[in-house]
């Protein structure tokens, strides 16, 4: 336990009271050596605490994967406290994980303009594996100028796209898909901004490629940034988590293994398009996940969709952020985001 000293006294006596309690959500995070994945099967959702339950202990695990309590309202100290107590205490990145090799993929499909690649081409070589450091932006309080998105303590800012309230579950400081209800969007519209969200692929390893711990990140409902469990998981390049969907795979993966917590920084801005409806500027996409640069304001060629190419269609300079329900019980949490200015 020498590794909770990290927290300041106030933390790590709540810290210590949960772990006393057996209230950890995910006990089992190897980060030395990522071959024991198969323990983590044996998690419950189950044993989870219930949300209200220690809403007033807030901590990170040193290896800043798992949130211990719930996250406190966006004005509280708290988290900065557990990141920000000057206490530095560099870890060593974990044990990178390894590449089966086997292509997966399409060879039928349109060959996405400007590039030799076909959507999802099963050829496409995927990018390096990097081990990321031990955290970086996990757990990051958001800026005073930030729109909270989720502070772990509701889904009040989603919804179905419909209107009707988001109906995902929500545990202790972050919430998770529930499969088959949806895709939950915020009721907000954003234009061109910088988000922060963090999210955790299923510890319980099941299913295999696009199967695996998919979920995604959309702006203006067409345009994802791909989440999914491409831990030791091989799918088609274009793809794997930090993927621009079927367009651009990432320049790295850096993607932390199964349960365990990750971290999106991205700058999404929006297409913008003259009065006639025509494009004028295509949308941009810069992201770093654990970080380690995926993006660096990479073009998009028009909606990421499955297996085609879809040209622009007019849109508005604003629009939501969605989350995917790919049926896979992702997890979320610490989202916030900020509009982009402009330079004098
Ligand atoms: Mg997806």
């Amino acid at each position: 336990m020498k590794s909770i000293s990290v927290f300041p006294a106030a933390v790590r006596v709540g810290l210590l009271a949960l772990v006393a309690a057996g209230c950890e959500a995910n006990h089992h995070h190897d980060h030395h050596g990522h071959g024991a994945h198969s323990a983590n099967a044996s998690a419950s959702p189950g044993a989870l605490p219930s949300a209200s339950s220690h809403s007033a202990s807030v901590a990170f695990s040193p290896d800043g994967n798992r949130l211990v309590g719930a996250l406190p309202p966006a004005s509280s100290s708290a988290i900065a406290s557990a990141n920000t107590d000057g206490v530095f205490t560099p870890e060593p990145p974990a044990t990178p994980q390894q590449d089966s090799g086997a292509g997966v993929g399409y060879d039928k499909t349109p060959v996405i303009p400007g590039q030799k690649w076909r959507v999802h081409d099963k050829d496409r070589p995927v990018p390096p594996i990097v081990a990321p450091g031990a955290r970086f932006s996990h757990g990051a309080p958001p800026p005073s100028d930030a729109t909270v998105l989720f502070g772990g303590q509701d889904l009040s800012k989603w919804e179905l796209p419909d209107g009707k309230p988001a109906p995902w579950t929500l545990r202790n400081g972050f919430f998770q898909v529930a499969p088959k209800t949806g895709s939950i969007q915020t009721r907000q519209e954003f234009g061109d901004c910088q988000l922060h969200i963090e999210f955790a692929t299923p510890s319980a390893v099941e299913g295999s490629s696009q199967g695996r711990g998919n979920s995604g990140i959309f702006f203006h409902a067409d345009f994802e940034v791909q989440v999914l469990d491409s831990y030791n998981n091989r799918t088609y390049a274009d793809g794997q988590v930090g993927a621009l969907y079927g367009q651009w795979p990432p320049l790295a993966n850096p993607v932390k293994g199964p349960g365990e917590w990750n971290s999106y920084d991205i700058v999404f801005e929006a297409p913008r398009f003259d009065t006639a409806g025509k494009l004028s500027r295509p949308g941009f996409l810069t992201v770093i996940l654990n970080g380690v640069l995926m993006h660096n304001r990479k073009e998009l060629n028009g909606p990421t969709h499955h297996q085609v190419v879809d040209p622009y269609k007019p849109y508005n300079s604003r629009g939501k952020i969605s989350l995917q329900d790919h049926g896979n019980q992702t997890r979320f949490r610490n989202i916030w985001v900020r509009a982009i200015g402009e330079y004098n």
